[in-house]
């Protein structure tokens, strides 16, 4: 069994924590947070143990009746953290790692230099044995899944516009809440971050910020080697996993309706992993294909932070690892 504890149990966290415990390779020591609030007290009533990132904040666990341990103390006895904390904590959070000479896995937020970038489907073999793995962001992540099925076909030129959501549903801080905010810094950072994982030379991504909290819509433009007919590209991401095709012509008209497919299909807290295409907008030009994809951005990472264990330890080939942690999540 490999022993785990993740650290930062917020949006992307609490998700892997209980992707970890799913799986029946792994066992979840714990998981750290700063601060004794209602997140921390359902974990308590799930059963999960609690540390505390922060030492001075023990009393106010205390306080609040928690028995907690000190996250410190807690990473002796681990095989691999699971780094959820927000962006650039991480990089801090990986001295304290590489001092008692731990593996660690982080999140998007992190800069590239932090480990091998990774994208289960796209780069599983590189992150063999590596002491740190970066998922990359949600989005990065969406744009190398679908972008790699499309590799085999040889790939001149990407040009994708990102409609980003603004703000978690679970998030009261960050905005708007009425207007679209352009990214006026062009490329946006995930042309840079797409070449982290796959070997595409040219690519331009500009992206603008929604009123939003459901999911991130990408639109595509991608010149391939030679043209194609628009049935093999639909074959080609229909047998791609954790891609998902969607149709209009079904309902699924928005991200609001892929929202509500992933909760008709029991998916826990209403996840998608899957990356969700609109079959009815790849379109084929030339040699230039156009398409539409949504993104969510609360899980469609899970997979990928699993994976990634299994990868960092050598302990199963990409193929048997995505085999297992897509029967675990319901990814068909
Ligand atoms: P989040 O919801 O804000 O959760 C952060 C967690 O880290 C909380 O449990 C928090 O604990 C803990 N934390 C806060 N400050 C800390 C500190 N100084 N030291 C240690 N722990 C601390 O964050 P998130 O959205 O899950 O993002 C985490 C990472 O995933 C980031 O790198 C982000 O870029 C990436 N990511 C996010 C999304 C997304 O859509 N949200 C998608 C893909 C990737 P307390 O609540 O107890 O303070």
């Amino acid at each position: 069994m490999v022993r785990i504890l993740v650290n930062g149990y917020g949006t992307i966290g609490k998700r892997v924590a209980d992707a970890v415990s799913l799986q029946k390779d792994f066992e979840l020591i714990g998981i750290a947070k700063t601060k004794p609030d209602f997140e921390a007290k359902l974990a308590i009533e799930k059963g999960y143990s609690i540390f505390c990132s922060i030492d001075k904040n023990i009393d106010l666990f205390k306080k609040e009746g928690l028995d907690v341990g000190k996250l410190e103390e807690a990473l002796d006895d681990v095989d691999v953290v699971i780094d959820g904390t927000p962006d650039g904590i991480g990089a801090q959070n990986k001295i304290m790692y590489q001092k008692i000479k731990k593996k660690a896995i982080f999140e998007g937020g992190e800069e590239a230099d932090i480990g091998v970038s990774f994208v289960a489907q796209c780069n599983y073999d590189k992150a063999i044995n590596a002491p740190y793995i970066r998922c990359v962001s949600c989005n990065t992540t969406g744009l190398c899944r679908t972008l790699g099925a499309l590799q085999g076909f040889g790939i001149e030129k990407v040009s994708a516009t990102l409609i980003r959501r603004s703000a978690d549903p679970n998030d009261i801080k960050t905005g708007p809440i009425n207007a679209l905010v352009p990214d006026v810094e062009i490329p946006s950072h995930h042309a840079e971050d797409v070449q982290t994982v796959l070997p595409i030379s040219n690519i331009m991504t500009i992206a603008i910020k929604a009123p939003t909290t459901l999911m991130h819509v990408h639109s595509l433009t991608v010149e391939l080697n030679e043209k194609q007919n628009e049935d093999t590209i639909i074959d080609t991401f229909k047998n791609t996993t954790r891609i998902r095709l969607v149709n209009v012509k079904d309902g699924i008209k928005s991200t609001a309706h892929i929202m509500e497919s992933a909760r008709d299909m029991g998916r826990k807290r209403g996840d998608m992993y899957e990356i969700c295409i609109w079959q009815d907008s790849i379109k084929i030009k030339g040699n230039t294909l156009y398409y539409l994809q949504a993104i969510h951005q609360e899980s469609n990472v899970v997979p990928e932070n699993i994976d990634a264990v299994r990868a960092m330890l050598n302990l199963d080939s990409r193929d048997e690892s995505i085999k297992k942690t897509n029967k675990s999540l319901g990814i068909i």
